[in-house]
Formats: structure tokens, sequence, C-alpha cells
């Protein structure tokens, strides 16, 4: 690690940034910034992205000026964050977040005030310490996410040996990773999404570090965890972070009774949407943390359901009541907005719905508009052979068959029924 105080400068010649990848908008904020007398510089993921040639998501400002400053200096800017005060400045149908330079926190700093807030545990809740340049870089996560990027003189400044870290591919640390990721365990989750976005490994002290501190988990606030969880599974690696977060024994942590379900029989329920939340967002269809939620939360609410039933309670009671507790238990540990759950609860009670494909049923279902939803957890289901191919098969010809080769196989339904239906018994009981 280089003196904190002495960043290496890399100049435009020896690094690969070209300034038309960087957003404009972004670079007229640095500029004006620097007009108004404030130090400022793109930093964070973007500019560890443009030196990686890959598309910034979005691009993150950081600055001496203050964020009542900073929102005096830009029309459309609003400041938001409790644990991080931060200014979002909107320009151009982009938006770009401008923070203020923050220190790491001193021991002598673990007072309970508006800036700071430490749990018993170790972690910080809020860190509105500001600080100096320097300062900002050592309270940063990892090496390639403290990199600074002048769009200026176009130079990069790396004060933690972030340039050779991205070159090695490697997920480090700045400072101890013990004390790093005690200070915020997201960290932990943190690292295994960069290693599975950029295919990058993780230092082996930051790996044992995890081993020791996975549990800390328990005590982020939940609604922490739900952003985390949709920044690791929406990310478009998804598949493979769950199999890195599985790997180093923290996925239990974001979905407990998920991971008690699990068996080795591959490919299983969680990683098949996975790896459908992948696909999709490879071809630009929308994916929502609902269908998500459904589909990793199934296997545990079969599991409650048949207790219940075990335990005498009739079907549709013993749905109701596991699909309410399966929800409650899991928003313990990652919140779960009451929006999402009626999402949720229909995608599931559609299930059996689907199956059941009760002819006077049938229209009503494919208007519902949870359909789509849960026609595709149905497919999955199908995958991990827990329901005949022949059903999602049927559903799947219905959606694409006109309305009257709909009401044709409606009809076929109806001839097959009286094998499987009322009619059936009520003749038996006549008999
Ligand atoms: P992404 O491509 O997902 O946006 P990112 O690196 O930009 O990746 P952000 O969550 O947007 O990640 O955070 C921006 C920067 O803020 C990070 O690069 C890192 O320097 C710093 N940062 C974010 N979260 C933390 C954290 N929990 N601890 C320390 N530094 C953090
Ligand atoms: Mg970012």
């Amino acid at each position: 690690m280089n003196n904190k105080h002495t960043p290496q400068v890399i100049s435009p010649d020896s690094h690969s940034i070209s300034l038309s990848a960087v957003s404009s908008t972004a670079i007229n904020i640095v500029e004006e910034l620097k007009s108004a007398g404030y130090e400022a510089h793109l930093v964070g993921g973007c500019v560890r992205d443009l030196l990686l040639g890959r598309t910034p998501k979005d691009f993150d400002i950081a600055t001496d000026a203050q964020p009542e400053e900073i929102k005096s200096l830009f029309r459309g800017c609003r400041l938001i964050g409790r644990r991080f005060r931060l200014a979002h400045v909107r320009r151009n149908g982009e938006t770009i977040e401008v923070a203020t330079f923050r220190a790491a926190l001193s021991d002598d700093d673990d007072v309970d005030d508006d800036r700071i807030r430490i749990t018993d545990h170790g972690q910080v809740l809020r860190d509105n310490v500001y600080g100096s340049r320097e300062d900002d870089v050592l309270r940063r996560d990892f090496t390639i996410n403290a990199l600074y990027f002048d769009p200026h003189d176009q130079s990069v400044l790396d004060f933690v040996g972030g340039m050779i870290d991205l070159e090695k591919q490697v997920i480090r640390t700045i400072g101890d990773p013990l004390e790093r990721l005690r200070e915020d365990p997201v960290r932990m989750l943190r690292a295994v999404r960069f290693a599975a976005k950029l295919q990058f490994d993780i230092d082996p002290d930051v790996i044992a570090a995890t081993a020791e501190l996975a549990p800390l988990l328990h005590h982020v606030p939940p609604a922490r965890m739900l952003d985390e969880v949709i920044k690791l599974f929406h990310g478009g690696d998804a598949l493979r972070t769950y199999d890195m977060l599985r790997e180093y024994g923290l996925f239990r942590y974001l979905f407990p009774f998920t991971e008690q379900c699990l068996d080795a029989i591959m490919p299983n329920l969680p990683s098949l949407a996975l790896a459908n939340t992948d696909s999709r967002i490879k071809v630009g269809k929308p994916v929502i943390p609902a269908f998500l939620f459904a589909c990793l939360l199934w296997d545990p609410l079969q599991a409650d359901v048949h207790k219940l039933r075990d335990g005498g309670m009739d079907v549709r009671r013993a749905w109701s009541v596991a699909a309410s507790d399966a929800l409650r238990d899991q928003a313990q540990h990652v919140a779960i907005p009451r929006r999402f759950m009626i999402v949720i609860k229909d995608i599931w009670a559609l299930q059996p719905q689907l199956e059941q494909r009760s002819p006077k049923n049938i229209n009503r279902l494919l208007a519902h508009k949870r359909f789509r939803a849960a026609y595709d957890l149905l497919l999955l289901r199908t995958e991990v052979k827990e329901i005949s191919p022949e059903i999602a098969q049927w559903w799947t010809q219905i959606q694409e068959a006109s309305q009257q080769e709909r009401d044709s196989m409606i009809r076929g339904l109806r001839a097959s029924a009286p094998k499987r239906g009322r009619r059936r018994k009520r003749k038996s009981r006549a008999a």
C-alpha cells in the first residue's frame, strides 16, 4: 500500500479510460464543482468499470463540498440518506450521486450522535463524519473501488494499490479484513457481488475473515439486506453470485429457510430461478424481486404446507397460513415490503389453480395480473420434475392460441373432466 499522502498518479497515456465512455453530465458536474472552488473526482464503481473496459452502471462523484453546499450549487439536487447523507443531482434524465469526502472513524469516535452510530457488534450504522480526500479513500471498502479519476486532466489517482489489484483480478479490502468487515458486514456480500460480476478472486484473507464474521449479518437491518439482495440477484450474474454465496456460507444469512430445504439434487429451484433472472436481464426483459422471493421461498413454503396438513389443517387454510408464516419469518432477515408480499402470495396462490386447470377458471387465470409470473414459476417447477410437463405445455400452448383454439382447449378439458371431476363423484354416490 502506498503512503496515504502520496498517491500513484496514472497519466492518461498509461490507462485505458476514454472520456467518450464517461457520462458528459457527470463530467459537467465535476467541472462545475471545480469552478466553484471545490475538489471533485469520479470515484468508485464507475472508475473501476471504465478501467476494465466495462460500461459503468452509474457515475459517482466525490467532493469536499458539503451536502448543503452541493444542494445550493445544483438545481434538481436532492439530499438523501441517513446512514450516508449524500446528494443526488438529476440532469438530462441521469442521476449522478455526489458524496462528500468522509473520514474513517477513529477510536474516540464511538459516540452516538447525528453523525455516527456504532452498535455493540462494532457495526457502523451512521457514518457522516466528513474528511479529506485521503480520508475518503481509506473508508472505502475494496482497493479496486477506491480509484479516483479527474476528467479534467484525465489522471487516475491510486492511494491503495487498486490498479495492481485490478490487474491481478482480486477483491481486497483496504486495511485489515477483520476490522473492515466487522465495521460493515454487508461488505462480505459486496465482495461476493463484485467477484461474481467481474469474475475476480476474493483475497484469501478476506475469505478467512468472512468465515469468521458471517454471523454478523444477522445484525444488519433487514431493509439494508433487501437493498443488497436486489443488487446481488438483479445484477445479471445472479447464478454465479448465488454459487459463491453458498460457497462462502453467506446464503444462509439471507435465506435461511431456503438453505435448509436445499438438497444435493441439481438443478434446484433457486438456481433455476436465478439463471432465469440472468437470462431475462440479458435480453432486456423486466425482472421483479417478488418473483425471486416467490421462487426462493417455494420449497420452505411447501415444507410448511405439508407440516400443517399433517397436523390436520385443511388445504386452503394450510396454504394461507404457510404463506403468511413464510413471509413473516423471511422478513426477519431480508425485508419484504407489503407490495411485494401481495404479489408473492398471488404467484403462490395461482400454482394449485394452474395445476388443476378447472375449465371454468381458465380465462380468469389467463387474464390474471400475475399469470405470467405464476406461469414462469410453474415452468421452473416442471424443470425440477415437481409437476408433469404436460400441464406446463398446455399452458404454453393456450397462451399462443387464438380465442377459438382456446375455447376448444377448454372444451377438451371439460370432455376429460368426468374422469377426474365432480360428476363421477355424484355418479358413484348415486350408485
Ligand atoms: P456498482 O457497479 O454496483 O454500482 P459500486 O462500486 O459503484 O458498484 P456502490 O454501492 O455504487 O458500488 O458504491 C459506490 C462506492 O462507494 C464503492 O465503489 C465504494 O468505494 C464505496 N462504498 C459503497 N458501499 C460501501 C461500504 N459498505 N463500505 C465502504 N465503501 C463503500
Ligand atoms: Mg455505483
